[in-house]
């Protein structure tokens, strides 16, 4: 039935923003096996609900410290993913590829420009230095409003004891590791999950698509034995033919995987021996069809005889998931980022404005490069050297003027809708993969470490199991066709 109802959705093209956009040529057909994260990967939740209560609980724990927390709200564009915490300043900023810092708030107020250049000009995000945090996944949105929230109250001296910005935000990170740990919020999740979960029936499909196709299928996820089930049996029995559940999509199943530590280090797997997740060491090699706690990457590999570029894995967490599956295993990867459907639908709504706002930068360009030549004509006739200019003068004067009260005029055109550029999707922050004009430096990690990303899993099944994903050409600042044209005639708006 349900192969039936998708079959013609599949068999067309994928909506716009729902395609698998590839870094690094990726062949599905050469695939064995396909790993899949869980929580925002095979199951994806409501943002706003779920962080909305970590956020509450973490909230009211530190109430209970002294801390006044009455008029505090979760406000979930607070923070975005991709964003750095500067614990050292107690500011939230966005970094382009470089590193440079192009957007920070200090507490919960932007500082403005002349604020951030000294704050930044002479210092590159680096995160190998302890002093940044990554915001890696939606998980971070309400760590990262609530410590924004937390350095507004220490600076306005209204903690019941002394912090440093550094220290603020450790005690911030281990109320909202806290809250994940203990039973409350899964508690919470698991008896309502039609308020967090956000069902999507064609994940199944795309999953049994894999599986008929001859993939292993494995589910390796940090969240423990008991939620898995819950939330796999939720979001997927209803949608597999006949009695089939969750469990026989999977050729393995790994709940408490400890990632990114799976990846990198060797530890004991359990078998989870029954449904109340009753747990046995296990002694011989991982089976077919049976669910595992703990564990290590390198024994999956071994005991299913397969090697890291024939194993893709399928997750949202941009380090724990596919930075060190991708650095310390070679595997695929594959980065789920949920955020893309809205970043391409604001994307293409705003795209009359960005031709006008693209015509208009055209325009500038050729007016400066006018102007620059206009000076130097004047420089040369004032110090009587190199080609005598035609103008005189007086004539190079006046064209100097005009240039600069059109340029002028032009700017305050341009202005207003530059300013709109950067503010799709979140006001404070922009667009995920931007930074100014340049590209963000979430997009410089998924560049780096995530072979292909996508929306959702179930984008996979407009592609089929048997995909080969192609890498774009690349462009470069000097190709003939990129943005911006051939270079400018001298002197062409004189
Ligand atoms: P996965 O994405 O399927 O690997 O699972 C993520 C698990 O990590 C979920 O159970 C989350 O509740 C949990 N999690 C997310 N953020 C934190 C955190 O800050 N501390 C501890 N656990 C977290
Ligand atoms: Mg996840």
């Amino acid at each position: 039935m349900i192969h039936d109802a998708a079959a013609p959705r599949s068999a067309s093209a994928p909506p716009r923003g729902r395609g698998v956009y590839c870094n690094r040529t990726l062949n599905l057909r050469s695939l064995r096996a396909i790993g899949y994260d869980m929580d925002y990967t095979l199951v994806d939740y409501r943002v706003d609900a779920f962080e909305r209560i970590v956020y509450a609980q973490a909230l009211e724990r530190l109430g209970q410290e002294g801390w006044p927390v009455a008029g505090l709200a979760f406000d979930p564009q607070m923070a975005a993913r991709g964003l750095v915490i500067d614990t050292e300043l107690g500011n939230l900023v966005k970094a382009n590829r470089f590193g440079f810092v192009k957007r920070a708030m200090h507490g919960t107020r932007m500082l403005d420009f002349s604020e951030q250049r000294e704050a930044y000009a002479q210092t590159l995000v680096d995160l190998s230095e302890p002093r940044w945090v990554f915001l890696n996944t939606l998980f971070s949105l309400s760590e990262g409003c609530l410590y924004a929230q937390a350095v507004d109250l220490l600076d306005g001296g209204a903690l019941p004891r002394p912090f440093e910005y550094a220290s603020l935000y450790r005690h911030v990170r281990a109320r909202v590791d806290a809250q994940h740990l203990e039973g409350t919020l899964k508690a919470e999740i698991g008896a309502a999950p039609e308020r967090y979960v956000v069902l999507d029936p064609e994940a199944a499909l795309a999953l049994l698509d894999q599986k008929a196709a001859g993939k292993k299928l494995l589910l390796i996820t940090n969240s423990e034995w008991s939620f898995t089930a819950k939330m796999m049996a939720y979001a997927y029995d209803r949608f597999l033919p006949g009695d089939m559940t969750w469990r026989q999509l999977f050729d393995l199943v790994i709940v408490s995987a400890r990632k990114p530590a799976f990846f990198t280090e060797r530890a004991p797997f359990f078998q989870v021996a029954t449904e109340d997740g009753l747990l046995r060491p296990l002694t011989g090699p991982l089976e077919p069809g049976h669910a595992y706690l703990g564990g290590c990457a390198a024994q999956v590999e071994r005991d299913l005889g397969i090697s890291g570029d024939e194993i893709l894995y399928v997750g949202d967490h941009m380090f724990g998931d596919v930075h060190v599956s991708k650095r310390s295993l070679s595997w695929r990867t594959a980065l789920v980022l949920r955020e893309l459907e809205a970043e391409v639908a604001a994307l293409e709504a705003f795209q009359d404005i960005e031709r006008i706002l693209g015509e208009k930068m055209k325009r500038k360009e050729s007016m400066e490069a006018a102007l620059s030549q206009a000076r130097l004509a004047l420089l040369r006739r004032r110090g009587g050297y190199g080609p005598a200019p035609t103008e005189t003068p007086a004539e190079l004067d006046a064209a100097l003027q005009d240039l600069r009260s059109r340029l002028v005029a032009l700017d305050a055109e341009i202005a207003p809708l530059a300013k709109a550029a950067t503010e799709l999707t979140n006001p404070r922050w922009g667009l995920l993969t931007r930074a100014g004009n340049d590209k963000s430096h979430l997009v410089r990690q998924v560049e780096r470490y995530a072979d292909v990303y996508t929306s959702r899993v179930s984008n996979f099944l407009h592609a089929t199991p048997f995909a080969y994903f192609r890498s774009p050409r690349g462009s470069l600042p000097h190709d003939p066709s990129a943005p911006g044209g051939p270079p400018l005639e001298h002197g062409g708006e004189a």
